[in-house]
């Protein structure tokens, strides 16, 4: 499985884009032909820092906005780096006197390509509050902005004519150099960006075409009436981006981050480049050649950026690649469609609740609360306060109830992370209650189970709980422990669950308080049962596509599994007739045989006895037995009737390759476990890569 490295049309425009912006601070046609160089420089190039806003915008909304305070926290950083590194030229160029440079420091930038980070950490905040509102309107305030903008931009000339403009702008101009910043400028596009996803024109290639000579009718027309005071925004300047945007969006099909971290770091270090050019020409005596010849001097500072980017990007520490040794593939699709199929089960007003206990059963607890959430999903659980704070950190949303024990003491923490916590039991529900800190709580009903909670009969202690000061009792729920089993027996116990529960429900709203949201169902009880006076129902194991185990697979049909665990092939071992090979010498040939060693063991979470149960692996799309005793971090496979093989090809271990497939029910009945335990076990060694 190597990253597609074809068509990554986005990393690749990027490269183009900051050449853009090389040209339009070097002027490569102004020896030729000053309308041309106009047009590539004042038109053409003033795509380039929109795209890359774009770019932000669109992939901040992939994630819900979550991931906003992370790329202002990396901006920021990087922002103070480039501040540093331009001093020395800022007080060549006698840029230092002190008021000023704060005010460029947080308005402009301290150098004149820089003025994009300040842009960008006041459009992010912007932005993101925006993208709250219904997208029509939060586009439409980002519209009036950039209108706003317009008027200070290249507008200037016709909107001072208009009764109080001049003096507005000359307001603006106290504070901004230019309207082109984070207020008016950034955030239509970082919004443009992430709803670009949603809006495609039905000829985009045509259509980018059609706006750019729209574009640059409209800044040739500009300049002849002699409106612009500065040449960065168009009125036909986010028509262009739109349909640019969605031609490289349909183009797009893998990524290239060398190409992103080699654009970013011409982006920054040109203006560097083009003063030593300038420098050195001068010293060589061969100014003529290297800055008069426009040409020339753009083509000899791009070469310089981008040689000295390319050697950055050598000598930076690799970064590991995460499919390099084991590794979960997570489908994000088959997760969409899993909710949309557990949705139609629900009865109306009921809503799902996500449980992403054991970091979502070994699915990777933050890549799947985040699409849960862009699904509209607003209720999750988990199983332990740490569990809970995890998603806080990672910006989810919503309520989030604790389905286990939490130590009272920590009752300030629940507060500080807004999290719900369950009431086990009367005792716990007392010593919560006694820390002194309103928290939000579900009560727990024990209905038979005799697991967590209060005895559904147990009046009194439901009174009591009811009375505690501090406890904010948001709802209350129940398990069920049958729910799975089709047994006649069983059926009838679920029954009694329901109706205990139930009762206990209508006592607590006839004894004068309200239970909040009421909830019994997991994901059985949800598949099984008729549709319940429910507000919530607690899916997990059939949320990830899977079944607990292979009898109840007349469940399955309509989901997809979510997860693939994979590995790859590292060695090859030939072996005669009579050797024997791994740990306890286990496995002898019995023929000529060929085995791969594959680099993933039960210290990633398989269980030990998998090759003894009968266990396979898929290589090359055919079916290879495991064999020998299993390793910490290794097991071995024989592939003598493979027709071909080689180390680093992908191994599947559960998920499909080609035609065949191994379901983790498969793998779970083998091991003489359920599914649920087989994928909660997958370790956090195992790098967690999403799938579209
Ligand atoms: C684990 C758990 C669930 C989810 O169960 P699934 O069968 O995986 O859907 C629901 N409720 C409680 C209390 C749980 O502990």
């Amino acid at each position: 499985m190597n990253a597609p490295r074809s068509r990554a049309a986005m990393d690749g425009f990027r490269l183009f884009a900051a050449l853009l912006v090389v040209a339009n601070h070097t002027s490569p046609l102004a020896s030729c032909t000053a309308a041309g160089d106009f047009w590539l420089c004042r038109v053409l190039a003033r795509v380039a820092v929109p795209f890359f806003l774009m770019t932000s915008g669109h992939f901040l909304a992939r994630g819900d906005w979550t991931g906003t305070r992370r790329l202002m926290k990396k901006a920021a950083v990087l922002y103070g780096v480039c501040v540093l590194l331009y001093l020395p030229l800022n007080w060549y160029a006698g840029q230092l006197s002190w008021p000023d440079f704060l005010r460029r420091l947080v308005a402009d930038g301290t150098f004149y390509h820089l003025w994009y980070f300040p842009a960008l950490l006041l459009g992010l905040p912007i932005a993101r509050w925006l993208s709250r509102l219904r997208s029509k309107t939060a586009l439409a305030i980002g519209g009036v902005l950039y209108l706003i903008g317009l008027g200070g931009d290249s507008y200037y000339g016709l909107a001072v004519q208009l009764p109080g403009l001049e003096d507005f702008y000359g307001g603006i101009f106290q504070v901004f150099s230019y309207t082109r910043n984070g207020v008016f400028f950034a955030p239509l596009f970082l919004l443009l960006g992430a709803l670009s996803c949603r809006w495609t024109p039905r000829h985009p290639a045509f259509g980018t075409a059609a706006a750019l000579v729209l574009m640059t009718a409209e800044a040739f027309w500009l300049q002849n009436v002699g409106a612009p005071r500065h040449d960065s925004m168009y009125l036909s300047l986010p028509l262009v981006m739109l349909c640019l945007f969605s031609l490289l969006l349909t183009h797009n099909s893998g990524e290239r981050r060398d190409l992103r971290a080699i654009s970013t770091l011409v982006y920054l270090l040109h203006p560097w480049c083009i003063v030593l050019i300038r420098w050195s020409s001068q010293a060589i005596g061969l100014e003529a050649l290297f800055v008069d010849n426009s040409l020339v001097h753009f083509l000899s500072v791009a070469a310089l950026s981008l040689c000295a980017a390319c050697f950055l990007c050598l000598v930076r520490p690799q970064a590991q690649r995460p499919t390099a040794r084991a590794w979960r593939e997570i489908n994000l699709t088959a997760l969409d469609h899993n909710v949309d199929a557990l949705q139609r089960h629900l009865s109306p007003g009921q809503a799902l609740m996500a449980v992403l206990k054991a970091d979502a059963y070994g699915h990777g607890a933050v890549p799947i609360a985040r699409r849960l959430q862009q699904k509209g999903i607003r209720a999750f659980a988990v199983a332990c306060l740490s569990e809970g704070i995890q998603l806080r950190k990672r910006g989810v949303r919503g309520t989030i109830l604790i389905l286990g024990y939490t130590p009272p003491e920590d009752a300030p923490l629940l507060r500080r992370w807004r999290l719900t916590q369950t009431v086990v039991s009367l005792d716990h529900g007392r010593a919560l209650a006694a820390q002194g800190h309103p928290i939000h709580v579900h009560l727990a009903i024990d209905t038979g189970m005799h697991r967590l909670g209060i005895p559904a009969a147990d009046r009194e202690a439901i009174r009591e709980v009811f009375q505690l000061q501090n406890l904010m009792i948001d709802g209350v729920f129940s398990h069920l422990c049958v729910a799975d089993s089709s047994g006649a027996a069983d059926e009838a116990y679920t029954l009694r669950q329901l109706d205990a529960f139930y009762r206990a429900v209508a006592w607590i709203r006839s004894a004068g308080y309200t239970p909040g949201a009421v909830h019994i169902q997991a994901s059985y009880g949800l598949w099984n049962l008729p549709a319940q006076p429910c507000q919530y129902a607690r899916a997990g194991i059939l949320l990830y596509g899977v079944s607990s185990g292979r009898n109840m697979a007349d469940v399955a049909p309509d989901l997809f599994p979510v997860l693939s665990l994979r590995a790859r092939v590292t060695c090859i071992q030939d072996l005669s007739p009579g050797e024997t090979a791994g740990y306890g010498r286990l496995f002898r040939a019995e023929r000529e045989t060929r085995l791969a060693v594959i680099s993933i063991g039960y210290g990633d979470g398989l269980p030990r006895e998998l090759p003894q149960r009968g266990g396979q692996v898929l290589i090359r799309g055919q079916r290879c037995p495991m064999v020998g005793r299993m390793c910490m971090d290794q097991l071995l496979v024989d592939v003598t009737d493979l027709a071909e093989i080689s180390p680093g090809d992908t191994v599947t271990l559960i998920g499909s390759d080609g035609q065949q497939m191994i379901a983790a029910e498969d793998l779970a009945e083998q091991c003489g476990t359920i599914t649920n335990e087989l994928l909660s076990r997958l370790g956090g060694r195992l790098p967690q890569v999403v799938v579209p």
